[in-house]
């Protein structure tokens, strides 16, 4: 099993070689570090790379010096990839940096709507219904661009705002169809995320009527725990596997 999704301090993860060494005891055949990662030229943006230490546009070679070290020592297959924030307004710039970077693959992310971090409980709880429901339209159409713009390899946590109890419950079948009808006809491989799966969320990413759309749709998934902890890295995957052979997912292995 190839774990494409594993976060390291270079973002918001623990330190490359200790989740390496959780990789190994996973028993893992691969492991992919991809780190947050966002170009976006606005103040926010900018604000947040600062407040967070969010830096991988500034330390992705470094970074890329580290995994190939590791690669002389273990059996592993470690893989150089990276966790890009999309929004339409910054294809160009994405692309620019994906070129110039040449990681060995790319997941796209949508964690923002209208400015607000889909996670914020208290922004999106103080929203009307109505207004929460226009976010997770939004969000929809932002996974659906980022699905068109083919920049990525991999669509990251597609229902993502299932983790927001605000906005838990109104993505819908037609969301789904539209994602699916999307992913149909693209080359981005949507993931099975385990983020949130220990936590107090319980599922994975998609939830399993998201799951039975696309698998009806004959689209496949990569495998991403998420992790930015050894000890979690370890129980997601024991996690993802037992689900891949309890549903028979068809697991998608990139071409690297
Ligand atoms: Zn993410
Ligand atoms: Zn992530």
């Amino acid at each position: 099993m190839h774990d494409y999704h594993v976060h390291t301090t270079y973002s918001d993860g623990d330190l490359l070689p200790r989740m390496v060494a959780a990789a190994e005891d996973a028993g893992l055949d691969g492991v992919g570090f991809a780190d947050h990662c966002n170009v976006f030229e606005t103040e926010g943006a900018r604000a947040y790379r600062d407040a967070f230490g969010f830096n991988l546009d500034l330390t992705y070679e470094r970074r890329r010096g580290a995994i190939e070290r590791w690669r002389d020592r273990t059996d592993l297959r470690i893989y150089d990839g990276v966790e890009m924030d999309y929004h339409p307004d910054y294809e160009g710039d994405i692309r620019e940096f994906l070129a110039d970077a040449n990681f060995q693959y790319a997941i796209g992310s949508v964690h923002a709507v209208d400015g607000a971090n889909v996670h914020d409980r208290e922004h999106f709880g103080g929203l009307s219904t109505a207004e929460r429901e226009a976010a997770v339209e939004t969000y929809v159409d932002r996974v659906c661009s980022l699905i068109d713009s083919e920049l990525f390899d991999v669509a990251a946590h597609i229902d993502l705002v299932e983790r927001n109890p605000a906005l838990r419950g109104l993505m819908a079948d037609d969301h789904y169809r539209r994602i699916t009808d999307g992913l149909s006809g693209s080359d981005t491989v949507p993931e099975i995320n385990a983020g949130r799966v220990l936590e107090d969320y319980g599922e994975f990413h998609p939830r399993d009527p998201f799951v039975e759309t696309l698998l009806d749709a004959g689209v496949g998934f990569t495998i991403g725990s998420d992790a930015h902890e050894p000890g979690v890295l370890i129980d997601s995957v024991d996690r993802l596997e037992d689900v891949v052979a309890e549903r028979g997912l068809p697991v998608v292995e990139l071409d690297l």
